[in-house]
């Protein structure tokens, strides 16, 4: 059985010291004795090392939600996975859409992201999802199964393992339209086909894949009690500590 695993993704907030150490001095308290899901915190870089310090001792890990696939030079602006390791941080989102739409990262560069971020043991959450237009052209699995085919390119068996993936449709991202269960789930399956096809079944069984897109604590617990839904990634219900303190709680049930 997968363990499910919950990643808040704070995007543009909560970015000072004050303002990340409020949010976790409510979470913690609230989630520690939740062992039966992963809980990654994904955070603005302004605050990780402030976050270390706040998490050690916790079940709450720290992510990035971003990095270079170089470890350094010349490259004004972005942040190399080994400033980030070398801070204790442990997880990655890479591909997020809004990378992806608003700031034109490919696929072939999500690739370099990951291959770099798997060498530095960094563990990547990599997001795959269609826009609203390609659903409705009926086109959503063609879509996942070309940024799947790219951006895990060339990776092996021993990589993928490593890997989580998290189903996003972007017309559910930040909208308050979440798919439904039925239509997540179909789409993990695909996905989990997707990774049979590229490996074999045992890898397939063993990804974690979450569901992300306008996930809050009332439609949480359906989501993740579908078979294939791994717990999800939360983007504005984990700004406040009670709202993603009962998506934690939701997954933690599904687990036991
Ligand atoms: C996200 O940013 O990955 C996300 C799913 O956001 P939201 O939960 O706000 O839709």
């Amino acid at each position: 059985m997968r363990k499910p695993i919950i990643g808040g993704n704070w995007k543009m907030n909560r970015g000072t010291p004050k303002e990340a150490k409020e949010m976790l001095d409510s979470l913690i308290p609230l989630v520690k004795d939740f062992h039966s899901v992963d809980i990654v915190i994904s955070a603005p870089f302004t605050v990780l090392t402030t976050m270390h310090d706040i998490l050690k001792d916790t079940n709450i890990k720290l992510g990035a939600q971003n990095m270079y696939f170089q470890e350094k030079g010349a490259y004004t602006g972005e942040i190399s996975p080994l400033f980030l390791k070398n801070i204790g941080v442990e997880y990655v989102i890479l591909g997020h859409s809004e990378r992806r739409d608003i700031f034109n990262e490919s696929d072939a560069m999500v690739n370099e992201k990951l291959k770099m971020a798997l060498s530095m043991d960094l563990k990547p959450i990599v997001c795959i999802g269609e826009h609203l237009e390609e659903r409705e052209a009926g086109k959503a699995k063609k879509i996942i199964e070309n940024q799947f085919n790219e951006t895990f390119k060339n990776l092996t068996k021993e990589d993928m393992l490593n890997v989580i993936i998290a189903y996003e449709p972007i017309w559910a991202i930040g909208t308050g339209k979440t798919a439904t269960p039925e239509q997540a789930e179909e789409i993990h399956v695909f996905i989990r086909d997707l990774l049979i096809k590229k490996f074999d079944e045992e890898t397939s069984k063993s990804i974690r894949i979450q569901y992300g897109g306008s996930i809050n604590p009332d439609n949480a617990e359906d989501l993740f009690n579908k078979k294939n839904i791994d717990g999800g990634l939360v983007g504005g219900a984990s700004l406040q500590a009670d709202s993603l303190s009962q998506i934690i709680k939701a997954a933690n049930s599904t687990f036991m």
